[in-house]
């Protein structure tokens, strides 16, 4: 097993150690391979894919099919046929709003989804919702970010139709018991929709295992380029659901009045696509697959221990989410006594210290926790001991800077 270390050298960005990146769940970095493989991708193979019929044309073709043949192997789809390219987890979230919602949700009918959600998987149902005169029910959860189980039977019925879910929340960074409600959601003849944006990069996922019927994700928290992103549906919702972007190769036949639409997953995928990304997806795939998923675990367990156990150790911050750094998938929210987020960001980015501070898309879980905003450092397999630790003394000067004295 290759340490974490054995990895930094491929970061160049990360190089020169000037800067300690802790906003990863905003965005990771990339490393050489991912982009070595877009430009090998532009260099040998570029021509528009699922058009031409050259040499080039298929070349791109062909890269392009095998990167949703990887997209399928990680997350354990069953077929090809289910992966669809999309610009990142916002758009897959949206289609899935737009194509399955709008259709299948009816007046008097209920979507929940969690107080948690990021604001890419709240938005879309409360358009639904609105439109078609249903109700939204949002699941809370308690003190730890845990969604209990009397919380979710008791708001998931007969009159749910979609259960929109985040695996991992982007605030807490707890794992939502994803399968057990998926299970249940099921019994009462919903679907589930997982938005895997925040797990997908840290965690081995396996759609089947977790039981869902669709599952988001976006490729730039994974060290794939920005702007390419997947979803996961079960077969038999895909072919029984409209486009939701028109136009280019989606089409069997078109004609002045109507058209029909290519087979899955071609369907979904209007316009040019988007092939040297999803290129470097792949290339990101198999560079988490060489580090392992144990490797990755493990050293975001071990950064986020000293993390939390340094931040113990100010009494002026609060950190929320559970007191175990094993439930937090690399992610820490807190805030500081008398230092706004915004303040406290800006005075760390002095230091050359990268974290987020606001309201993470999530304002309705920020009033649900009685804060504004919130600071967020989120660490990833390539951050080190001695960036936390130097984080730390950095954070511990803040209030300094701010006033409060040593
Ligand atoms: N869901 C969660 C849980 C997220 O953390 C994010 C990104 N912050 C998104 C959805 C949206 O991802 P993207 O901006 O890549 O569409």
């Amino acid at each position: 097993m290759s340490a974490p270390s054995d990895f930094r050298k491929d970061f160049e960005i990360l190089k020169s150690g000037e800067y300690i990146y802790f906003d990863n769940a905003a965005t990771s970095q990339r490393p050489r391979q991912v982009l070595e493989a877009v430009t090998n991708f532009y260099n040998t193979a570029n021509a528009n894919p699922l058009r031409g019929l050259y040499d080039w044309s298929m070349a791109a073709t062909d890269a392009y099919e095998s990167a949703r043949k990887a997209v399928a192997d990680f997350i354990g789809a069953d077929s090809t046929e289910e992966i669809i390219f999309t610009r990142n987890t916002t758009e897959s979230l949206n289609l899935v709003a737009y194509s399955y919602g709008l259709e299948n949700v009816h007046e008097g009918d209920e979507i929940v989804i969690t107080v948690m959600e990021h604001h890419s998987n709240m938005l879309p149902w409360q358009m639904v919702a609105k439109k078609n005169g249903a109700k939204l029910i949002y699941l809370e959860p308690d003190e730890e970010g845990v969604i209990s189980r009397e919380e979710y039977t008791s708001k998931i019925t007969d009159k749910t139709k979609i259960v929109a879910i985040g695996h991992v929340s982007n605030v807490f960074g707890v794992t939502n018991p994803v399968k057990e409600i998926a299970e249940y959601a099921h019994s009462k003849g919903a679907v589930v929709v997982v938005d895997g944006a925040q797990s997908a990069p840290h965690m081995a996922v396996d759609v089947k295992e977790l039981g869902c019927d669709f599952f988001a994700l976006s490729g730039h928290k994974m060290l794939a380029p920005m702007g390419i992103g997947a979803l996961y549906g079960k077969r038999e919702l895909l072919d029984n659901m409209q486009p939701f972007l028109r136009g280019g190769e989606m089409i069997e036949y078109v004609t002045r009045e109507d058209a029909t639409y290519a087979e899955l997953p071609h369907k979904f995928e209007a316009g040019t696509v988007n092939a040297g990304d999803a290129v470097g997806l792949e290339a990101a795939i198999k560079y988490i697959q060489n580090v392992g998923f144990e490797t990755i675990e493990a050293q975001e367990v071990k950064l986020t221990t000293l993390l939390m156990d340094g931040l113990a150790k100010m009494p002026y911050i609060k950190v929320y989410g559970s007191k175990d750094p094993k439930k937090h998938c690399g992610i820490v929210t807190f805030t500081m006594d008398g230092v706004h987020p915004h303040d406290l960001a800006s005075v760390l980015n002095d230091d050359r210290v990268c974290i987020r501070a606001g309201h993470h898309c999530a304002q309705p879980l920020m009033q649900f926790i009685g804060a504004g905003s919130t600071a967020r450092a989120s660490v990833y397999f390539y951050n080190t001991e001695d960036e936390v630790k130097q984080f730390l003394d950095r954070l511990s000067k803040v209030r300094e800077v701010m006033g409060y004295g040593a």
